[in-house]
């Protein structure tokens, strides 16, 4: 099923309604939209609802051993974020294998698996405390990344924008309601490229807690509902090509799989 035609017609309301950026409001209230662009969201498990997605946040580097793989030293850096596009989701329905298009421009494309938690409430300078209280849903997904062009801007102290916020970069299961689930602050997560393990960690490895994750970005945005942040991906990130298969694990929840194609 194409994400685009699946999304279509449904959570209209929700993208003008959520954000309080008034962007047709700009030009009166009777103001038409001159063409329709697809709304994005993620559906629910166990439900007809669509969960709409406001804008995707990723931390970066939020687990130790990760860190050190990528050249940083984890005890000095505070938390950093980067967002990908709204409409770089690519839904996973779970039980299947979604073709994932191996991107333009990059000769070493990278798995990063993540736990997602996905917002219901935000707000600004959000306590830590009370933050997990913003969580609607979890979910996993994959943090697709084009890590040769990620590193070569580095390098040139230059955003990462096109190596990380790109078309299908961010492949992801159905959203679980977080009253089904309960919070996510430990268990297994891994991942296996053609059934051989490749990560394997535990979700109470991250040097940043979901609700510090919350708190944290809440000081940079106001978050909204909508909103879901990619928190992190454990050690032992690595190449896939075409024809090879990720299946992705977070206890607690369904595996999620993709081909690359
Ligand atoms: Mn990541």
């Amino acid at each position: 099923m194409d994400r685009r035609n699946f999304f279509q017609g449904t959570a209209a309301a929700a993208a003008t309604g959520l954000t309080g950026c008034a962007a047709m409001g700009a030009a009166g209230s009777n103001a038409r939209a001159a063409f329709a662009i697809p709304d994005v969201g993620i559906p629910v498990v166990g439900s007809a609802e669509v969960f709409p997605v406001r804008r995707i946040y990723c931390i970066g580097r939020n687990y130790a051993a990760h860190s050190r793989e990528m050249g940083s030293d984890p005890t000095r850096e505070p938390p950093f974020f980067f967002q990908k596009p709204t409409d770089a989701i690519q839904y996973v329905p779970t039980g299947s294998v979604a073709d994932h298009p191996y991107p333009s421009l990059t000769k070493n494309y990278h798995y990063e698996a993540e736990l997602v938690a996905c917002l219901g409430s935000g707000g600004r300078n959000i306590p830590v405390a009370s933050a997990l209280q913003h969580v609607w849903g979890y979910t996993l997904g994959l943090d697709m990344t084009r890590r040769d062009l990620q590193r070569a801007m580095g390098d040139e102290k230059k955003p990462w924008e096109i190596g990380k916020s790109f078309d299908h970069s961010a492949p992801i299961g159905p959203v679980h309601r977080v009253a089904q689930t309960g919070h996510f602050t430990q268990g297994a997560i891994w991942l296996k490229v053609n059934g051989q393990t490749r990560q394997s960690a535990n979700l109470n490895q991250m040097i940043w807690s979901v609700a510090e994750q919350i708190a944290k970005l809440s000081e940079a945005n106001e978050l909204f509902p909508g909103d879901i942040i990619y928190s992190g991906t454990p050690e032992n990130v690595g190449p896939v090509v075409k024809g090879d298969v990720i299946e992705m694990h977070i206890d607690g929840l369904p595996n999620l799989s993709v081909r690359i194609v």
